[in-house]
């Protein structure tokens, strides 16, 4: 038995198995040859029982899956081979695939499950406008989640009562059955695997250990945010469960859009309408920016579409470093209705004008100014 197995072979799937295939085909020689089902032939049973589990160990990971479709046994074997240290992934997996059938605690060594639970993330939509996601902002947010129990202390036991060791279990958390020849172990019915009961609930909170309130937070949102980010408040999600450590709030931001304003990351884009004249004869606009107004040179014989660039004037950068820009793009109105005298004009000036209408190649991308002079 020095030439390892193909780890396809063992489970008896083909090489594009897919992850339930792997799960059934694993789950089914596992009971087979688990070795408490196999007590005349224990040895046997336990050797192939480790190499079934080695190879669902690995084709059930798939960078692993993948490093032994390329390079075979030597693609997943460390230094030391495999040793079947039951990942946190496998180890679900036979909590999904054996928890239904045994409890398998007694056999991966898991006692008593812990009295306390982390408390539960929660989420916040919160809806801010364009100016305070460039300034930001602190505001107050109400929040229903579940707050520790302060009469219990999150303990759930009545005030002056220690909870006492369940006797169904004797304290382990779990009952074992004989039955026929193998063991069954069940998570004790009425410690729920806690290995201790509340001799008296607390009446505040019934046991839970928590109660429902409305809490006012206050956070605070850093300038240059965009629509869709979160933001991580910790340990201000639930409460946890008898006494265990509370979640985390996630703020999730939703940005209203500006009137005129687009944004890029930390740049902004807007457009501005000129006329023809001011195109031609250079101008001096008042743009508005996020912090009031900037003025912009437009220099005599502005072609339509320039941009112009106003450095520094976009939104703050939210790692905090440094400030986008605004870009401003002008827009070349052609007037539509004239009047007489507009019209001679024209007229006058049209006879000293010329230009060449002959096609000539396109022309590049839109050429950006600065805006500063
Ligand atoms: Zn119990
Ligand atoms: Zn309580």
């Amino acid at each position: 038995m020095n030439q390892k197995r193909d780890y396809y072979e063992v489970l008896g799937v083909d090489r594009n198995a897919s992850e339930q295939e792997l799960k059934s085909a694993y789950r089914r020689l596992a009971l087979q040859y688990h070795p408490d089902r196999n007590p005349d032939n224990k040895e046997e049973a336990t050797e192939r029982f480790k190499e079934i589990t080695e190879a669902y160990g690995v084709l059930a990971d798939p960078q692993k899956r993948a490093a032994y479709d390329r390079y075979g046994h030597a693609g997943v074997s460390g230094s030391g081979g495999f040793s079947p240290d039951f990942s946190s992934t496998i180890f679900s997996d036979f909590e999904d695939i054996f928890g239904d059938l045994f409890g398998f605690g007694g056999v991966f060594g898991r006692h008593r499950r812990s009295r306390a639970q982390r408390g539960d993330d929660l989420r916040y939509d919160l809806e801010i406008s364009f100016e305070e996601a460039a300034n930001g902002l602190e505001t107050k947010i109400k929040i229903p989640r579940w707050e520790t129990c302060t009469d219990c202390g999150g303990r759930g036991g009545k005030r002056g009562t220690a909870p006492v060791t369940c006797n169904t279990c004797g304290g382990r958390g779990q009952i074992r059955h004989q039955q026929g020849f193998f063991t069954l172990t069940q998570t004790c019915p009425r410690c729920h695997g806690m290995g201790q009961v509340l001799r008296e609930k607390c009446p505040a909170c019934g046991g839970e250990g928590r109660v429902r309130e409305e809490r006012v937070l206050s956070i605070k949102i850093p300038p240059g945010v965009e629509d869709g980010m979160r933001l991580r408040v910790s340990g201000e999600g639930e409460a946890g469960v008898q006494g265990g450590p509370p979640g985390d709030l996630y703020v999730v931001l939703r940005v209203r859009e500006h009137p005129f304003f687009e944004r890029r990351g930390s740049d902004l884009y807007c457009t501005v309408p000129i006329s023809i004249t001011q195109a031609a004869l250079g101008t001096e606009l008042k743009i508005p920016t996020l912090r009031g107004h900037e003025r912009l040179r437009i220099p005599e014989g502005t072609q339509p579409g320039s941009v112009f660039r106003l450095r520094g004037m976009g939104l703050p950068r939210v790692d905090g470093h440094g400030q986008g820009d605004l870009y401003v793009n002008v827009q070349v109105v052609v007037p539509t209705h004239l009047s007489r005298e507009q019209r001679r004009l024209l007229e006058a000036l049209s006879s000293t004008i010329r230009v060449e209408n002959k096609p000539v190649a396109r022309r590049g991308s839109e050429n950006v100014k600065n805006g500063f002079g």
